[in-house]
């Protein structure tokens, strides 16, 4: 289990000093992937540097697997840090150095003899789909390889933590997925903890279990990500989410039917987990003898289940619409009306 209790993180500046973590707690339990989001500045990377031991909280306590990362040194630290591994987004490979050779680095730091290195970096090669790139050097990889070589070395002494910095966000869409799907497989088999920073909400969806989101050096929000996805809270939490959420065309669409009807009501429904799976507008047209268009709709899938949005155009007599708003209502489907594009 990690908890940060009360953690501030003071830099002395030209001007001052300048907070880059402001009084956060947090728990994230073991097993867990959890994923930290915020822009640029938000205090992603200090958080990080907090959990790995690199910086030292100005006031607070960060403790990881039982220790408290924050109070110890020397050795003491230096042995915590091997059972907390981090990927990068850049992936800090040694570029002199071939794939086996960069994967069996940590572990000859860890005086591991060849015979058993070789062994560890082999089951490492199959685990994370690199069989045949073993002699290859950095420069001859992909991208995905390149960071599937950062995984495999991070896993090479039995982390209990893997730490991700961004680990996506150089790689193009399909490899982001690929390595994602990784990520989820090593979570599953090895049973290792695993803390992501980022500013995609994508990754956040697509693999973590819950998300904090950070702002100005605070957490403004934070859940299960289904519950997250289905009511943001905090302004940028919908800035977020609607970055999944929203596809192109979407509001041009909306603006079109306002303009062309303008005494239809245009509602935009919400559904999560089994409703997504009901055939509820089916239903609400035979039994309120009203007409639905479908305007613009999505279902994404996440970790704790699918979710979903539907903005539809219900025609019919007032009183008829009324009463199909509200058997949605009595069928836990959250509904809006829609008044502009925005
Ligand atoms: P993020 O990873 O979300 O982009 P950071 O943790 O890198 O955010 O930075 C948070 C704030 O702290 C920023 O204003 C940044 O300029 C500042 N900061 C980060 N590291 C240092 C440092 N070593 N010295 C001074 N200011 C820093």
């Amino acid at each position: 289990m990690i908890q940060l209790e009360n953690v501030v993180k003071k830099y002395k500046t030209a001007n001052g000093y300048l907070t880059a973590v402001n009084d956060v707690n947090l728990s994230i339990n073991d097993g867990e992937i959890f994923g930290i989001i915020g822009y640029s500045g938000a205090g992603k990377s200090t958080m990080i540097r907090l959990l790995n031991g690199l910086e030292k909280p100005t006031s607070g306590k960060v403790i990881v697997n039982g220790q408290n990362i924050s109070a110890i040194r020397g050795k003491e630290l230096r042995n915590a840090r091997h059972k907390i591994s981090m990927i990068f987004q850049h992936f800090n490979l040694l570029w002199s150095r071939t794939v086996e050779e960069n994967i069996a680095f940590p572990l000859e730091i860890a005086g591991i003899s060849k015979a058993e290195r070789q062994k560890r970096v082999l089951e490492l090669i199959e685990l994370v789909g690199l069989k045949g790139r073993e002699k290859s050097y950095p420069s001859q990889l992909s991208g995905g390889q390149k960071q599937r070589v950062g995984i495999a070395r991070a896993l090479a002494n039995d982390p209990e933590v893997l730490l991700c910095d961004e680990a996506t966000s150089a790689l193009d869409p399909e490899t982001t997925d690929a390595i994602l799907d990784l990520l989820v497989s090593i979570n599953e088999k090895l049973g290792l903890t695993i803390v992501l920073i980022t500013h995609e909400m994508h990754v956040i969806r697509k693999i973590c279990h819950r998300v904090a989101v950070m702002e100005a050096g605070k957490i403004v929000e934070r859940g299960n990500v289904l519950e997250v996805f289905q009511s943001p809270k905090a302004e940028i939490t919908q800035k977020f989410v609607s970055q999944v959420t929203e596809t192109a065309g979407h509001k041009e669409s909306i603006s079109q039917m306002l303009e062309d009807y303008p005494n239809d009501q245009l509602i935009k429904l919400f559904f999560v987990g089994s409703k997504t799976e009901q055939p509820v507008i089916s239903q609400l047209i035979r039994e309120f003898n009203v007409d639905v268009n479908i305007v613009h709709g999505n279902i994404s899938p996440t970790k704790s289940g699918p979710y979903g949005t539907l903005i539809v155009r219900i025609v019919g007599d007032t009183d008829h619409v009324a009463k199909a708003i509200q058997y949605l209502d009595i069928q836990g489907i959250k509904s809006e009306v829609i008044n502009n594009a925005e």
